[in-house]
């Protein structure tokens, strides 16, 4: 998907906006980082002055696999970015990926904001206790060995109420 900023901003009506899948298939992902669905974006481009604000929304239906409890889960990622677009982007040294004609590509610029924004270790939830450091299986499933420890608790209250 080819997002012409350059005519945009010189266009009369000077705003364009839309959805689409961004080509993310042949793309390398972190590990533990799977697509399980098409990821859907939404783009809002308005002229403003000289330069053009670009809105991006991109969902990510993923599946991923946690990094503290090893399990895999479905969790779906959005992200939002606004940006600032005009020609010092396509005459100098571009930080967007946008050609010499002021063509951005979205479909590359959602894959680096994908990657940019994932959090640094993926969770299933962000309160995730991991696994147990006695048997090595997630806690929430409720290791013998972890709720001992609840019992164990549980009696010291028991005399203590007594
Ligand atoms: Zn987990
Ligand atoms: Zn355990």
């Amino acid at each position: 998907m080819i997002l012409e900023v350059k005519k945009l901003i010189n266009s009369r009506e000077g705003t364009a906006e839309g959805r689409f899948e961004p080509a993310l298939t042949e793309r390398d992902f972190p590990t533990g980082f799977l697509l399980r669905a098409p990821a859907m974006a939404e783009y809002h481009l308005a002229r403003q002055g000289e330069k053009a604000a670009l809105q991006l929304k991109i969902l990510c239906p993923a599946l991923i696999q946690c990094d503290r409890c090893l399990k895999q889960v479905e969790r779906d990622y959005r992200f939002a970015t606004d940006y600032l677009i005009g020609e010092a982007d396509w005459t100098g040294e571009p930080e967007l990926p946008i050609d010499g004609y002021g063509r951005l590509d979205l479909d590359e610029l959602c894959y680096q904001e994908i990657l940019l924004n994932l959090p640094s270790s993926l969770l299933c939830s962000d309160d995730c206790q991991g696994l147990c450091p006695v048997c090595g299986k997630p806690v929430e499933a409720g290791c013998s060995c972890c709720q001992n420890v609840g019992d164990d608790r549980l009696s010291i209250l028991k005399q203590l109420l007594s």
